[in-house]
């Protein structure tokens, strides 16, 4: 909405005049009303899984004279507490996110490096469920930047592909250079992202229908997170999504202008 909030200040100059002094504090007013969002979200988001843990720390206790309810219940206590330490540090990484500025202070980053780096991550996760990782020759492109934190996207772009898509199939991640514009497009085979939630995908905390994944335990942060880094980086992101086929999220960043050295010349 169009609010805006002003404080003002009058002075009186002598009999005749008053001096009105008026800040526009709009900005930081809404940064407030967001931080208070939040944290109303993280609240609610861990009080689930705390309250699940406390439950079954009880039902542990007291099914200890049988193995087999002791094992079911250790079993949910573990993905509980891991769920748990997966939110805090998505919760601790965006907030983190939200006071950088990766401009502030850039390297010149390869993305063919971030690319390979984000792949690393996922291997193990891919290989458990046999899908198969391809990408195209190396694109050269280069952007400013925070690598870390483009690796940390793009990880998160690649472990919802792997999180989304039946076992043996493929994904598919292509770098292209489109007139000083860098595009990254993690292609999946998945179940895809019904057409009136596409745009929430990004919101923190959003998340479809936690039954449909092959792993429940996620949050609803990985997209905001990779929102935030490209924002970040001045750049967007968007997703094509096709049910039933598949997804493909497009990180696109401004190229790095050619720097004295060499590496701008490859295609
Ligand atoms: P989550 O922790 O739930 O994966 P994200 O913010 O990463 O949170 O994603 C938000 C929602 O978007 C997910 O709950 C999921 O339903 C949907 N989504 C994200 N990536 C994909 C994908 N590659 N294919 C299908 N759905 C996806």
């Amino acid at each position: 909405d169009a609010q805006v909030y002003l404080v003002v200040r009058v002075a009186r100059l002598g009999a005749r005049y008053v001096l009105l002094l008026a800040e526009d504090r709009t900005d930081s007013v809404r940064l407030d009303e967001v931080r208070k969002d939040f944290i109303a979200n993280i609240s609610h988001e861990l009080k689930t899984p705390i309250g699940a843990v406390g439950l079954l720390a009880e039902a542990l206790d007291s099914a200890s004279d049988d193995p087999v309810q002791v094992r079911k219940f250790a079993t949910q206590l573990t993905r509980e507490a891991d769920r748990l330490a997966k939110i805090t540090l998505e919760i601790i990484e965006l907030s983190r996110l939200q006071g950088i500025d990766a401009l502030a202070n850039p390297s010149r980053v390869s993305i063919d490096q971030v690319v390979a780096n984000a792949i690393d991550q996922n291997r193990v996760a891919a290989e458990a469920s046999n899908i198969s990782i391809v990408t195209r020759k190396p694109s050269g492109a280069k952007v400013l930047g925070d690598e870390p934190l483009l690796v940390v996207a793009l990880h998160n772009l690649i472990a919802n592909a792997i999180q989304y898509s039946p076992d043996n199939s493929r994904i598919g991640i292509g770098v292209s250079n489109i007139n000083h514009t860098i595009e990254i497009a993690v292609t999946d085979q998945g179940i895809g992202i019904p057409e009136d939630e596409r745009d929430r995908v990004f919101e923190r905390f959003f998340r479809i229908d936690p039954a449909r994944s092959r792993n429940t335990g996620g949050s609803g942060l990985g997209l905001s997170i990779v929102k935030h880094v490209v924002q970040n980086h001045g750049g967007d992101i968007r997703v094509w999504s096709q049910p039933g086929k598949g997804s493909t999220f497009t990180i696109r960043l401004p190229e790095a202008a050619n720097a004295s050295t060499s590496s701008g010349a490859d295609q």
